[in-house]
């Protein structure tokens, strides 16, 4: 092990504006378990110096599994015919947001597939609803839209968007989406930042054709974008999915990521995925040791949990909302962390949160 290269690089790499490719790389590429424990550590540094010891909690519903894209990893896609679909009603969500607010978790995470009959002003009219009714700050992940359709949300008090870019790579990106477009991905990431939302992005990582020069590029543009929160995710295949037969992501790979983005990006809020937990074993404690930040407990009501299947083997479907709070109590506990229960808006531009876009 070359200890001296590699403090000598994880500084390079922390101090740059713009860290270079080939270091990213060699970074990555680190299979030696003394040498990852090194990487971890420093990340986890990093975390404390510009985070703090914190771990924000941020619940989520998943209101929808319809989805009109056929993405090649997904189990959501519009052509598995096998999955039972649901839409949640107002009632329903207005619930879930009273659970979240009762385990006094101060973000609700209104997630689906990209569903062609949500309607805008349904969406609309059910932020201004949790808005007035719940202290709760509130994250869309609806996917691509509209201009309008994001400008009618923020409007009315929507604070944050998460849209992954999956993998910065143009050809990838592309063979992966058969329906969509990077150059709409992207218009969509900077239509969002526009609008004045705390914008989250995120990849996945072990992806078949995927090179650990793409993941350094991934970084790269984490980086460039000053994305307020990025989601790590391992690829999981799923059965109905033209990825079956592909391996899983690797473990180590995975956490190399979220380490590198902690220490290229600083302050950003990274969430110890679910699909982390769901990896065959529960790696979330791993990835809070490796430079992740917040936890997504889930507030998806009982029976649809299971149907929102985007990879199979996910962590806590049986599971009832509420359940997760004192769950993720236990686990910062164990390793000497804290569950922060204020509401954890950006941490970027000095945490400035609520002013609006130039174009808004
Ligand atoms: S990743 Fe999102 S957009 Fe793609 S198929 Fe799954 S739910 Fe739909």
């Amino acid at each position: 092990m070359n200890t001296s290269k590699l403090k000598s690089t994880l500084k390079r790499v922390a101090a740059a504006n713009r860290p270079e490719l080939a270091d990213l790389e060699y970074l990555l590429g680190l299979t030696d378990d003394r040498e990852l424990a090194l990487v971890y550590q420093y990340a986890d540094e990093v975390r404390a110096q510009y985070c703090g010891s914190g771990i924000w909690l941020r619940g989520v519903v998943e209101f929808s599994s319809y989805c009109r894209n056929n993405c090649l990893y997904c189990g959501l896609n519009a052509g598995n015919k096998d999955l039972p679909r649901y839409r949640l009603n107002a009632e329903e969500i207005l619930a879930a947001a009273e659970q979240i607010a009762g385990g006094a978790i101060k973000t609700i995470v209104l997630q689906s597939g990209e569903d062609p009959e949500l309607d805008p002003l349904w969406l609309r009219d059910l932020i201004i609803k949790i808005k007035s009714r719940f202290d709760l700050a509130v994250t869309l992940s609806v996917g691509e839209r509209s201009r309008q359709d994001y400008y009618l949300w923020r409007a009315v008090g929507a604070d944050r968007y998460l849209l992954k870019i999956e993998t910065s790579d143009r050809k990838l990106y592309e063979s992966l989406h058969p329906d969509m477009s990077f150059t709409q991905r992207l218009r969509c990431l900077g239509e969002l930042k526009d609008l004045g939302y705390q914008v989250g992005s995120g990849n996945i990582v072990g992806l078949k054709g995927q090179s650990l020069k793409q993941i350094a590029r991934d970084i790269l543009f984490f980086q460039e974008n000053d994305f307020d929160m990025i989601g790590i995710g391992p690829f999981i295949p799923h059965q109905a999915t033209a990825l079956a037969a592909e391996s899983k992501a690797d473990l180590q790979l995975t956490l190399k990521t979220l380490a590198l983005t902690r220490i290229v990006t600083k302050n950003t809020y990274l969430p110890a995925t679910t699909a982390l937990g769901s990896l065959g074993a529960d790696y979330r404690r791993e990835g809070l040791k490796a430079g992740a930040n917040v936890l997504m407990p889930n507030f998806t009501p009982q029976p649809y949990r299971k149907y929102y299947e985007i990879y199979p083997g996910k962590r806590c479907i049986n599971e009832n909302a509420g359940d997760c709070g004192p769950c993720m109590e236990i686990m910062a506990g164990q390793i000497n962390r804290n569950i922060d229960y204020s509401v954890g808006h950006t941490l970027k531009r000095g945490g400035e949160h609520g002013q609006k876009g130039t174009n808004y």
